[in-house]
């Protein structure tokens, strides 16, 4: 039988945005000593805009390289392909088809298109083949970059921009008032993860995390003796939200992580895992 006083958490939870999947998380959640957020859409907004977009061949032009991904992105429901896929309206032209559209989980995208291998990419995916970047592609200002390859040779990039969202810093101020440590990781670049970093106060941050290696950063801190949970909205996250001792999936984000998750948290508000901690606890309190 399900406890009478986790029954009405549970009932207050989902008022407050939590929907709880597995109630022994739930009642450890009191428990929790550092958190790990992914950023985008969770501590971020994760409603990017492309800010400038380059070219780095000479066979495409810079509207070229943006058209080619905007192709790619349209069959990609990522924040940045949305972003992406806006921007190519400004171009009025004729956005051709993608065939075999794949995605490389927690890395980018990938299509054929007008008979070109075309991809867009992480930083960390540029990283794994030692593909180097030019000078002057990260500008003075922290943007998400990503690259477009074509034919597997890096062929341009585009610079996005988003937006922390208000509610985070509170949220993460309540979480060192608790003595809990507030870690991030991203698949985005330093510049960007420092920024957010800086601007929140995190106690640190991971970047150009490939998806095996935020399970990694999970077990590291769990050697380390912490109580881990962690946020994650994408299908790369689900293996780190496992490990985790209380895993979080954020509502905007796609089934396999709300699948694999404990808890989602339905508005995707850093300040509602707040009061899971504060009501795991006054559950807790109740029943002993
Ligand atoms: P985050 O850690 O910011 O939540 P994800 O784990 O969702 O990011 O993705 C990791 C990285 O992979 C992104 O920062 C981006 O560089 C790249 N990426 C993933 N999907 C796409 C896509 N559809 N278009 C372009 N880049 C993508
Ligand atoms: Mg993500």
């Amino acid at each position: 039988a399900i406890p009478l006083v986790v029954a009405i958490s549970t009932a207050i939870s989902a008022q407050k945005g939590l929907l709880i999947r597995n109630r022994t998380a739930f009642e450890n959640s009191r428990k929790i000593s550092a958190l790990i957020f992914d950023k985008t859409g969770t501590l971020t907004k994760g409603d990017f805009g492309v800010t400038r977009y380059k070219s780095l061949a000479e066979k495409y032009s810079d509207d070229e390289i943006l058209r080619l991904a905007g192709a790619l992105e349209q069959s990609s429901e990522h924040p940045i392909a949305v972003g992406i896929t806006k921007k190519i309206k400004d171009l009025k032209a004729d956005i051709p088809k993608a065939e075999n559209f794949n995605a490389i989980t927690g890395k980018g995208v990938e299509a054929r298109i007008e008979g070109l291998d075309v991809k867009v990419v992480s930083p960390g995916y540029l990283k794994d083949k030692s593909l180097k970047i030019s000078k002057g592609v990260y500008g003075s200002v922290a943007e998400t970059v990503v690259f477009v390859i074509i034919n597997e040779q890096l062929a341009g990039y585009i610079a996005l921009a988003d937006e922390i969202r208000p509610e985070s810093k509170e949220a993460i101020r309540h979480f060192k008032e608790n003595n809990i440590k507030v870690m991030m990781a991203t698949g985005d670049n330093k510049a960007v993860a420092k920024a957010v970093s800086d601007e929140l106060g995190l106690d640190g941050f991971y970047a150009e995390v490939l998806p095996h290696q935020k399970v990694e950063i999970v077990k590291e801190m769990q050697d380390k003796g912490e109580f881990v949970a962690m946020t994650g909205d994408g299908v790369n996250d689900a293996p780190a939200l496992a490990q985790a001792n209380v895993g979080i999936a954020v509502g905007s984000g796609t089934d396999i992580a709300a699948e694999t998750a404990d808890i989602i948290l339905v508005n995707s508000n850093p300040q509602d895992i707040l009061n899971l901690i504060l009501f795991g606890k006054a559950t807790y309190n109740k029943m002993i």
